[in-house]
């Protein structure tokens, strides 16, 4: 049974959230869905998904661990995940309920956030999580356009971006609307240095089930867009490579 089984049916507390539903300016936006939809186009926040589930999950309720299967709570006292070993802005944001230690690492989710035309911060992002309900931002990064890595939820904790798979996956969103835009070298040459450094933190080797696109996890979305999503085979290529050299740099 692959780790996508094993993990498929548990139901996490985390698990109702697709992306951004963030209900950020101008962020209604028509995209087409995959699978199901067929030619149906509909109107939905961001590049959430068809249908999506209804965006309160968080604040966690107090006995949520317990619930869960023991989850143990994260405290930022005791974080002592590794270091990437490249230029991450931290963001210090506070969470306005408590986060989960992530029990095992399997894989790297990766996202856009789905609005056209725009730099979003991980800032931005976090607040429009809280306004709908959220702890805070669900990714554990976010890739800016011009290629800055900013931190969003802690790296060790529970993410909020993969229905099904948070308890055993990183997320990472670039910035941007790849149905309608592509990413910009600055962006693939971060998130390349950015999974590089993930796979060596948590010994995965990158191959089409350790480093996904979002659309992989959850059937119903489009994300992380149809011009970033067919670059992953060639992007995991890349990282292998640079793994093998054992180089740090680009
Ligand atoms: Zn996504």
């Amino acid at each position: 049974m692959s780790w996508k089984e094993r993990i498929g049916g548990r139901i996490g507390a985390l698990l109702l959230l697709v992306c951004l539903l963030a209900p950020l300016p101008a962020a209604a936006v028509r995209h087409r869905g995959t699978a199901n939809s067929g030619q149906t186009t509909v109107r939905t926040r961001l590049h959430s998904s068809k249908n999506a589930p209804p965006p309160v999950v968080e604040p966690l309720v107090p006995d949520f661990s317990a619930w869960s299967g023991g989850l143990v709570l994260y405290d930022p006292a005791k974080d002592t995940a590794p270091r990437e070993g490249i230029p991450v802005e931290e963001t210090g944001f506070f969470f306005t309920g408590p986060l989960f230690l992530r029990p095992v690492t399997r894989g790297i989710v990766i996202h856009h956030v789905g609005v056209p035309a725009g730099d979003t911060s991980a800032e931005r992002i976090h607040w429009a999580h809280i306004s709908n309900g959220w702890n805070g931002i669900g990714y554990h990064y976010v890739i800016r356009q011009d290629g800055t890595i900013e931190r969003g939820r802690p790296l060790p904790t529970v993410g909020a971006h993969a229905y099904a798979f948070n308890e055993s996956t990183v997320g990472i969103c670039l910035s941007g609307s790849f149905e309608w835009e592509f990413p910009s070298y600055a962006q693939l040459e971060s998130l390349t240095e950015l999974l590089v450094s993930l796979c060596r933190i948590y010994g995965l080797k990158p191959n089409a089930d350790t480093i996904t696109g979002h659309r992989d996890m959850n059937f119903d979305t489009a994300c992380p867009g149809r011009n970033l999503y067919p670059m992953l085979p060639s992007l995991l290529e890349e990282v292998s490579s640079l793994l093998r050299e054992g180089s740090p740099e680009r």
